[in-house]
């Protein structure tokens, strides 16, 4: 498998197949397919569906087409059932992120998710995310678990995607309404034919219908990230995954991850302030792959939050030697520069990072 970092999408069709309930159905394959991948040292992510169908049965209301309030409530007791299902299926601990789109676009709360899915997954936990449905308002939601899923595989730089659903790829034409259509296995370019392809849902709990995943695709894809859609109703496709084969369609990645997070970093982000380096620290970040630590700081310019970009620049000639993105805002950083990692603690009263600008958040310009 050509893989790390993967986000696994299950939608509702699956933890929910009898649209009523959570089912183990289909859940133990996919949980074997997790264990498998994370015994082959790979790292896994899930985003589950179904808490609005998990919660169903549990709230009244009589009607085809609850209101808002009343799928919110659903939610709310059917996340608690759906992440019960899938703690049972797993020996490792699970848990749970409910995020909403408001929470991604902030970036702040973006570093504080991108932090806490590195130290569950370094601590051998899987996370378990959905959309909080219960306070995600129109204008705040993501929508559907197909986009929210890419979301996720950029704010954890995964390299893969794998929808899983209850179809087993994009038809050139759709294949319940003829038999003749052909499933495409590779595709390379998402152009407009390729979305005029996706019809919408027929599945009435799901929200996602091909359109959001090839917007989903589209999404990570263009940030490096290979997507691909197969059907998690069939236990076979996970041993094809597993021996390297493609069970689906596979969209390929536009470019490699790391050129993809590089490029983004340097030329999409706008730095909103400069931190001085000192000679050593300036040496140790060109040269020495280092991450940017308190103590090689010896000035902070401009006002910027936690998961702002910022320059980072030579103390000595003035040079900008790299761009990266920050753990702390400009106040709190202003207080530990100069210091130890292990003061930031003592001086804040918090310490959601040893370091201030982590490699792997962090693209080098020039020489020191
Ligand atoms: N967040 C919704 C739920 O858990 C699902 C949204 C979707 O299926 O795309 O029920």
């Amino acid at each position: 498998m050509n893989f790390q970092r993967v986000v696994i999408k299950v939608g509702s069709a699956l933890v929910a197949p009898d649209k009523n309930g959570c089912s183990g159905k289909y859940l133990l394959s996919i949980a074997r397919f997790v264990t498998a991948c994370q015994q082959a040292g790979k790292e896994v992510i899930l985003v589950s569906s179904g808490s609005v169908a998990a919660g169903r049965s549990l709230i009244q209301h009589g009607s085809p087409n609850p209101s808002i309030p009343t799928k919110q409530a659903m939610a709310a007791v059917g996340q608690m059932k759906m992440m019960a299902n899938w703690q049972r299926f797993f020996d490792v601990p699970c848990s749970q992120l409910l995020i909403t789109h408001g929470d991604l676009k902030d970036r702040s709360r973006y570093i504080n998710i991108k932090n806490t899915i590195r130290i569950l997954l370094e601590n051998g936990v899987i996370p378990i995310v959905n959309e909080n449905d219960t306070v995600a308002t129109e204008e705040l939601k993501v929508g559907d678990n197909d986009n929210l899923a890419a979301l996720v595989a950029l704010v954890s730089e995964a390299d893969a995607l794998m929808i899983l659903s209850d179809v087993d790829g994009v038809y050139d034409q759709d294949p319940r309404a003829n038999p003749e259509a052909n499933k495409i296995s590779v595709i390379s370019d998402i152009t407009p034919e390729i979305y005029a392809m996706a019809s919408g849902t027929s599945n009435v709990i799901a929200t996602g219908g091909m359109q959001t995943k090839i917007q989903a695709a589209d999404k990570a894809t263009e940030n490096g990230i290979a997507t691909y859609i197969v059907d998690g109703s069939d236990a076979t496709v996970f041993d094809q995954l597993l021996q390297g084969s493609n069970p689906g369609t596979l969209f390929e990645a536009r470019q490699a991850p790391v050129k993809a997070k590089k490029n983004w970093l340097k030329h999409t982000l706008k730095s909103a302030g400069q931190i001085h380096l000192d000679d050593g620290a300036s040496k140790a970040v060109v040269n020495g792959g280092a991450s940017l630590l308190p103590s090689g700081i010896s000035q902070v310019a401009g006002e910027f939050s936690a998961g702002d970009s910022v320059d980072l620049i030579s103390a000595s000639n003035g040079n900008t030697i790299a761009k990266g993105i920050c753990q702390y805002n400009h106040h709190d950083l202003a207080k530990i520069k100069g210091k130890n990692s292990k003061q930031i603690d003592n001086i804040l009263g918090y310490c959601p990072s040893k370091v201030i600008v982590h490699r792997d958040d962090m693209v080098v310009l020039s020489a020191s």
